[in-house]
């Protein structure tokens, strides 16, 4: 664990780690621990790479390199190198094998290429054992070498994989087999921010406590069956949406970000950008606009943009290319602006005053 963990993990153990207002600090206290393993992950291999081509020109590591790739050095290989090449592979002979010069300037040649093969088997096993991660991999984290965090999110594995579109996997979340608590989220491991990674991480913080509760998962509440369904976010993946609520696109992106697990996760945002920690400035803001969007939403403003140019042609295509049953409950596209004219003017001033409130909440910042 290095040093800005145990702090970190220090000092959000010593909060009353206990939601505030719906923001939770423990989520934040799991998404700093995760960064910091990502980060110092990619670093490791950052660095891997970096030396690699670090010692080009300085003799023997540039030949190392090469000699590692081509696994083992041979006689023929030694009796081509000049001096200079020669006395760099000797003066590591002498230094792995603990020789004197004496010695070794009277090796054989084959038994200077075995001392020396024997250098760089040594150097391959320490290369595997850190083998450095690469594109389309996983970080494991063992949730218990974090026993501050642990207590109050009892996470035993967490699963992050280098996959796109990023996600809380709600499918896979949960107590697996062999009892133990295991939470897989997909996202981009080189640009995971901490918004990113607290937005996820509230994910499955609100699914762990419905289950740690005996509570069904979030996969098998209403929303999760009629709105939240796999063609939904294939719909929200394919389409342009906006918070301006004048295209059915935008309607249904509002439906998305307004959703009682989105919400929740992205006013964790919001919470972040009003009190100088986000990743994502101006976050608060948005999420504001789109809720004052909602409250004044009106089933009238809303057009086709896109063809199909009537609006209730789009919509049937819709509704016959996804399977999303909140939304083929209305045949006709009136009917559903005029029952999202009502929902969205409750939820949009739900979502006004919620933001309003994060301002007001007051918790200490550890200085980052
Ligand atoms: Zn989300």
């Amino acid at each position: 664990m290095s040093q800005k963990s145990s702090i970190l993990s220090d000092y959000f153990g010593k909060l009353i780690l206990k939601e505030v207002r719906g923001i939770s600090f423990e989520v934040r206290a799991w998404a700093n621990i995760i960064k910091d393993v990502i980060d110092s992950e990619y670093k490791k291999y950052s660095d891997y790479n970096f030396m690699g081509d670090f010692d080009n020109g300085e003799g023997f590591d540039q030949t190392m390199n090469q000699l590692t790739d081509k696994r083992e050095l041979t006689v023929a290989d030694l009796l081509a190198m000049n001096k200079d090449e020669i006395d760099n592979i000797l003066a590591h002979i002498m230094d792995y094998h603990k020789l004197k010069y004496e010695r070794v300037i009277n090796l054989k040649p084959n038994e200077a290429v075995s001392l020396y093969n024997q250098i760089i088997d040594k150097d391959k096993i320490n290369k595997e054992s850190e083998k450095p991660i690469t594109k389309s991999t996983q970080i494991i984290i063992n949730g218990r070498d974090y026993p501050e965090a642990f207590a109050k999110f009892s996470v035993d594995k967490w699963v992050i994989s280098d996959k796109q579109p990023t996600e809380y996997d709600h499918v896979k979340s949960g107590y697996q087999d062999n009892g133990e608590y295991v939470v897989f989220i997909n996202c981009g491991l080189n640009s995971a921010s901490l918004f990113v990674l607290i937005h996820e991480i509230k994910h499955a913080y609100q699914d762990w406590q419905r289950m740690s509760k005996g509570k069904p998962p979030i996969r098998q509440s209403k929303e999760m069956q009629q709105l939240y369904t796999k063609d939904f976010e294939k719909f929200l993946l394919s389409h342009q949406g906006g918070f301006h609520l004048k295209t059915l696109d935008s309607v249904i992106y509002a439906y998305y970000v307004s959703s009682d697990a989105e919400i929740a996760a992205y006013l964790e945002g919001a919470y972040d950008d009003l009190h100088g920690g986000s990743s994502y400035p101006q976050f608060a803001g948005k999420l504001r606009e789109l809720g004052r969007n909602m409250a004044n939403f009106k089933a009238s403003q809303v057009d086709s943009d896109t063809p199909p140019k009537s609006l209730q042609k789009r919509w049937a295509k819709i509704i016959e290319d996804y399977n999303i049953p909140l939304f083929r409950k209305f045949k006709n596209v009136f009917d559903f602006l005029k029952y999202t004219e009502r929902k969205f003017n409750k939820k949009g001033q739900y979502i006004v005053k919620k933001v309003d409130k994060l301002r007001t909440i007051q918790i200490p910042r550890p200085n980052l």
